[in-house]
C-alpha cells in the first residue's frame, strides 16, 4: 500500500480531498506556491480554515501545534490580538492609498534601530523583491555583473537565484528551472561554510563580482548555522575585493535575534533582505544598507525599483505590532528556550529510537536531518534520509503536529508555544519515530 493511501485511511478527509481536487483543475499543481504541495510526504495540500496562537486548524476541524507558521512570519503564532488589532484599525482608516503613510516611517525607525547596519530602509511586498533589488543595488555601486550564492540558498524565485536554490527546487528536483535563460549564467555557486572556495572564485573571477548574497544561518535547505569565522570571513573578503556582502535576512531577521544573524554573530553586512517576520503575516519585505549604497536607489538615485502596494498600510501596521511585541523583553529568549528544547528533545527521542539523527536550533528557528551529522552544507543535508522523514512526518501529521513537508526547511516556534505544547510535541514525535522505524 502506497503512502498515500495508507493516509487517507487514517485521516478519512473529506473537505481537503474535495478542495484539493477542484484545486488540481484550477491552479498548476494545486498550489499557489509549491511548497505547499505535500505530495513529496504523501499528504493532500493542507487546506487551514484558522490558527489560533501555535495552533492551526484545518477545513476538516483538526487541530495541529504548527512549526511551519506561514514559513516563518508568525512570531507570535496565530492571529495575535495585537497584530490583529493593529491591522483591524488600519483597515478601517483605508486598504491601500499608493502614498506616504505615518507607518511606514514608524516601521522604518523601528527596522533601522534593530539592525546597527541598515541605515536608510526600502519597502517592498515579498523576499524576492527584496533580494533581487538589492543585487540591483549591488550591481549598479560596483559596476560589475558576477553574483556569488551558495549552494542550497534560498533567495526567493527571481531568475539569478534558481541555480542551487534548496528547499522547493531540491525537494521538487528543479535545480535549474526551465525559463530561466542565460542571466543566471552571471550566479556562480560555493558550498556554505568554505571560504576557500569563495576565495578561489575570487581569485578567479572578483574583478566582475559585484555582491556575495548568503542566509546567514541556512534555512532554506534545513537549519545549518554558519561555522566559527564564516561570516566574518565573508565580510573580510568582500572588504578586500570590492564587492558588496549581501546577508538575505528574510527568515532570519528577529528570528535569530532581535535585529536578526548580523546582530547575533556581529559581522556587518553592506546590503540586508528583509521579510517574512518584519510583516507580521502580511506581505511586506524591506531591503536596506548603508546609506551611501541606498542612496542610490531612486529617486535619491538612478537605480530604479518600485511597488503599487510597497509600504501598504495593513502591512507596516502588521509589522509594527509584531515588532513592538518581540522587542518586549524576553520574549526572543524564551522563543530561543523552546527551539532548544524541542531540538534537544528530537535528539534525544531520536537516539532512543536508534534513528540516526541530528538537531539544531538558534532563536526561534530549529532543524532536524535524518543523518549522523555534523551538517555543514547542503551536500551534507542531501545525505539525510527522506523516506524516513516522510513516514515520520506523517507519523507526526497523524498525532497533530504540523511540520513543513520537506526535509529541507527549517522550524519555527513563536512566542504562544508553551512547554505543554513542546512538550506534547515530543511525545509525539516519540511515538511517530517509533512508528516510522517499524514501517
Ligand atoms: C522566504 C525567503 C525568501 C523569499 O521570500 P518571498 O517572500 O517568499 O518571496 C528569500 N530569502 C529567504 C532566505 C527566504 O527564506
Amino acid at each position: 500500500m502506497g503512502p498515500v493511501t495508507a493516509v487517507s485511511a487514517t485521516v478519512g478527509s473529506t473537505a481537503t480531498e474535495d478542495l484539493s481536487l477542484r484545486a488540481n483543475s484550477l491552479m498548476p499543481g494545486g498550489v499557489s506556491s509549491p511548497v505547499r504541495s505535500f505530495a513529496k510526504v504523501g499528504l493532500p495540500p493542507f487546506y487551514a480554515s484558522r490558527g489560533e496562537g501555535p495552533r492551526i486548524f484545518d477545513r476538516d476541524g483538526r487541530s495541529f501545534i504548527d512549526y511551519i507558521l506561514s514559513w516563518g512570519p508568525l512570531a507570535l503564532g496565530h492571529a495575535h490580538p495585537g497584530v490583529v488589532d493593529a491591522v483591524t484599525k488600519a483597515a478601517r482608516e483605508g486598504l491601500s492609498f499608493g502614498t506616504c503613510t505615518e507607518r511606514e516611517v514608524d516601521l522604518a525607525a523601528v527596522i533601522t534601530g534593530a539592525l546597527p547596519s541598515v541605515e536608510l530602509v526600502r519597502f517592498v511586498s515579498s523576499g524576492t523583491e527584496a533580494v533581487m533589488s538589492a543585487v540591483r543595488v549591488a550591481r549598479a555601486a560596483t559596476g560589475r555583473d558576477l553574483i556569488v550564492k551558495f549552494d542550497g540558498g534560498y533567495h526567493g524565485h527571481a531568475d539569478a537565484f534558481l541555480v542551487s536554490a534548496g528547499s522547493g527546487a531540491a525537494t521538487l528536483a528543479l535545480p535549474d528551472s526551465p525559463g530561466v535563460p542565460a542571466a543566471a549564467t552571471l550566479t556562480r555557486v560555493a558550498p556554505f561554510n568554505d571560504l576557500e572556495s569563495v576565495e578561489a572564485l575570487f581569485a578567479r573571477e572578483g574583478d566582475n563580482i559585484a555582491c556575495v548574497v548568503v542566509e546567514p544561518v541556512m534555512g532554506n535547505a534545513g537549519l545549518i548555522r554558519p561555522l566559527e569565522g564564516f561570516l566574518a570571513g565573508l565580510r573580510d573578503i568582500c572588504t578586500r575585493r570590492g564587492a558588496v556582502l549581501v546577508f538575505d535576512e528574510v527568515m532570519t531577521g528577529f528570528r535569530v535575534a532581535w535585529g536578526g544573524a548580523q546582530v547575533a554573530f556581529s559581522v556587518r553586512p553592506d546590503l540586508t533582505a528583509l521579510g517574512k517576520v518584519i510583516g507580521g503575516g502580511m506581505p511586506v519585505a524591506a531591503y536596506g544598507g548603508r546609506a551611501e549604497l541606498m542612496e542610490l536607489v531612486a529617486p535619491a538615485g538612478p537605480v530604479y525599483q518600485a511597488g503599487t502596494l510597497s509600504g501598504n498600510p495593513l502591512g507596516m501596521a502588521a509589522g509594527l505590532a509584531q515588532l513592538t511585541e518581540l522587542a518586549k523583553p524576553g520574549v526572543q529568549e524564551e522563543m530561543a528556550g523552546s527551539a532548544a528544547r524541542l531540538a534537544d528533545g528530537l535528539a534525544g527521542a531520536a537516539q532512543s529510537a536508534g534513528v540516526a539523527a541530528c538537531t539544531a536550533s538558534i532563536g526561534s528557528m530549529w532543524g532536524l536531518f535524518f543523518t549522523e551529522g555534523p551538517v555543514r552544507n547542503f551536500g551534507d543535508a542531501k545525505r539525510s534520509q527522506t523516506e524516513m522523514f516522510a513516514r515520520f512526518h506523517r507519523a507526526c501529521f497523524a498525532r497533530g503536529v504540523l511540520l513543513a513537508p520537506s526535509p529541507f526547511e527549517a522550524g519555527f516556534v513563536s512566542s504562544v508555544h508553551t512547554d505543554t505544547d513542546i512538550a506534547e510535541t515530543l511525545e509525539a514525535a516519540s511515538e511517530a519515530l517509533e512508528e516510522a522505524c517499524a514501517a
